[in-house]
């Protein structure tokens, strides 16, 4: 299944090779000589599905470290954390966790989102479940500081391929998003291709009744849930190669009203995973791009080898987000 799911990928990609490529040009001219510049936040190293959260004064970003050398698939084994305390300086604290931390996952360190409870840091994330299960599932890691040392909190994956059957993709069940509302009732939105969402137990480990399905058009990934004044917020990539979209509710079950897109196709990289944070009083969209050049430490960046980008957001009076300015300055104070 992975494979069909690459093929298609690739398919997709050489369609929109051809299609984008002035976009290309326009996008590479914008990033060449732009090493120094502040976006990608990083250049020593890929980072990719970027999760955020603001915690005693200080941001706690976790990405995805992506490591492929030979334009194959995603080589995703581990998750990184980096910290700042004004969005401009990051501190990068290395891999917290690693695939093989779920002693029932088998691979694919893919994208992740960090909640705190109670002063416990939990990671959710998505993992490639070993045979007995086959199929991408969700896992749980726990710790006592934003920085680890995270364990398996349940010994078992909380989120496994067979519990859902809306699509025969064996994929439908990554990406998960974590949002607990002021009364502590706290849900999981996840999934690829049919957007789908679970309440969680006060313990946040295990599932509490059914899986409900989303309905967000023409959604193909990467949720994220965040509220600002009395509005919620959902926003996914759509379609492929992704944009961001979102949707507006005054209530976190619906009815979830389509507002349009948030951010473009981000450079060179087909995939574009956000992460929507308010630091400070100042908001902030957190995705990735590709656009590493080839003469960096760590060679060119590309649909596999992608860096964590981050640019100011802005919401209208009504409450609508703006548009994505993507810039390779990136945030400067
Ligand atoms: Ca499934």
């Amino acid at each position: 299944m992975i494979l069909n799911h690459l093929d298609n990928r690739v398919k997709v990609h050489r369609e929109f090779m051809k299609k984008y490529i002035s976009s290309f040009l326009i996008t590479n001219l914008v990033f060449s000589g732009c090493l120094l510049a502040k976006n990608p936040i990083t250049d020593e190293m890929f980072t990719a599905d970027p999760a955020a959260i603001v915690y005693n004064d200080t941001v706690y970003l976790y990405t995805g470290h992506d490591e492929d050398t030979d334009n194959t698939f995603y080589n995703m084994k581990e998750w990184l954390l980096f910290s700042s305390t004004d969005m401009v300086n990051w501190n990068s604290h290395g891999p917290i966790l690693t695939v093989t931390d779920f002693e029932w996952a088998e691979k694919h360190a893919w994208a992740a989102h960090m909640v705190e409870r109670d002063g416990r840091f939990y990671f959710y994330t998505s993992v490639y479940h070993k045979k007995d299960k086959p199929g991408f599932a969700i896992g749980v890691a726990v710790a006592d500081t934003p920085y680890g040392p995270f364990k398996d909190a349940r010994g078992s994956a909380l989120l496994t391929n067979d519990m859902t059957t809306h699509t025969k993709n064996d994929w439908d069940d990554i990406d998960p998003a974590i949002f607990i509302e002021e009364n502590g009732d706290a849900y999981m939105f996840f999934g690829n291709l049919v957007p789908k969402v679970v309440k969680l137990k006060d313990n946040m480990i295990e599932l509490d009744g059914e899986i409900k399905v989303l309905d967000l058009p023409n959604f193909t990934e990467a949720l994220w849930v965040h509220k600002k004044g009395s509005y919620y917020y959902i926003s996914y990539a759509s379609g492929f190669p992704e944009t961001i979209h979102y949707a507006m509710s005054e209530s976190l079950t619906g009815s979830w009203k389509y507002m349009g897109l948030i951010n473009e196709l981000a450079g060179n990289s087909e995939t574009n995973h956000q992460s929507i944070i308010e630091f400070k009083g100042k908001d902030y969209f957190i995705y990735h791009n590709a656009g590493i050049q080839h003469d960096s430490t760590i060679g060119a960046g590309g649909r596999y080898r992608r860096s964590v980008a981050i640019d100011k957001l802005e919401y209208n009076k009504d409450g609508a987000i703006k548009p994505i300015v993507m810039t390779s300055e990136g945030i400067t104070k």
